[in-house]
């Protein structure tokens, strides 16, 4: 199952010519989802992989960086006759928001549902779940954590074979819990293993919660707006530092780290270069670059390069 994660927007608060406000979009199986939605966003993602009819989009917070290009998109939606339902979740005062929004966006034809969340009301999806928890900064503000389900332990075909099981489909009726020719599956397959997770801080200051939803995560993506010259300004405004950032990732012991929502005054190198004196896996995805997540022993998260030819670098 492939799982991979787009980043159509990077920049905090306002746009540069470089960096779109925050979006992020989720890319699983023939699921779509969207966290958060920037002004702008439609245009990042139609210049790019295309604006995909997304099930879902989840917003972190209610910071006009974060959700403005909502109403535009849902608009787009409507003039293409869109037909698939479309959910937007956030945190409470979301459904209040988006009445607000509704004489912008006016009349949609699709099955169009808005839910507040609370902390801990985790979206089921088939085979993994979204989980949203609270974060530290201005405002009820959410982090939102991607659990895949477990999987299978794995199965030792040598072992079962050397015990006496023919390849072929007796190898099938063991790993659905059949007895073959005296070999129990328990013999033969591993324990169970952990789904893959990917953790999505939103916008905060450093933040014990977001350290353990992040525990031994695939991937995180926290915020890095500032540089540590500015500690005092992201403790004021809710904002971490890269340099904060990085040990946040350390000690989840995360097999790699993200960072995003960086301020106008950085040009990105600045930020990867204290994050990476801190923890060595980090990156600052330029936007449209994308991070495939493969199962652990498939090898690491890698940072793939978007290059404007179209093919990826
Ligand atoms: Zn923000
Ligand atoms: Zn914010």
């Amino acid at each position: 199952m492939d799982l991979s994660l787009f980043f159509a927007g990077t920049a905090g608060s306002v746009p540069t010519a470089r960096r779109g406000l925050p979006a992020l979009l989720l890319r699983r199986g023939g699921d779509r989802l969207l966290f958060d939605c920037g002004e702008g966003t439609q245009r990042q993602l139609l210049r790019t992989v295309g604006l995909p009819d997304m099930q879902a989009v989840f917003l972190t917070h209610h910071h006009a960086d974060h959700w403005l290009g909502l109403p535009g998109m849902l608009k787009s939606f409507e003039l293409r006759d869109r037909e698939a339902p479309l959910t937007v979740y956030g945190p409470p005062g979301t459904s209040d928001l988006m009445r607000a929004m509704r004489t912008v966006y006016g009349r949609l034809r699709y099955p169009f549902t808005v839910v507040d969340l609370e902390a801990g009301d985790a979206v089921a999806r088939d085979g993994y779940e979204i989980a949203p928890f609270n974060v530290r900064h201005r405002g009820h503000a959410f982090g939102y954590a991607i659990v895949e389900d477990e999987r299978a332990g794995r199965f030792d075909a040598e072992l079962a074979t050397r015990l006496g099981v023919p390849f072929g489909p007796d190898f099938g009726r063991l790993q659905r819990g059949e007895v073959v020719n005296g070999v129990s599956p328990a013999q033969v397959i591993g324990p169970a293993r952990a789904g893959r997770k990917i953790v999505i801080s939103g916008d905060t200051a450093p933040c014990e919660m977001v350290r353990v939803a992040a525990h031994q995560a695939d991937l995180l993506v926290h915020e890095a707006t500032f540089t540590a010259e500015e500690r005092d300004r992201a403790l004021q405004t809710g904002h971490s530092t890269a340099h904060q950032a990085a040990e946040l990732a350390r000690d989840a012991e995360v097999r790699m780290l993200a960072l995003t929502h960086v301020s106008t005054r950085y040009a990105g190198t600045e930020i990867r270069d204290e994050a990476r004196a801190v923890f060595e896996r980090a990156e600052v995805p330029r936007d449209f670059d994308l991070i495939e997540v493969p199962y652990p022993e498939k090898g690491e998260p890698e940072l793939q390069r978007y290059d404007a030819e179209g093919a990826r670098a």
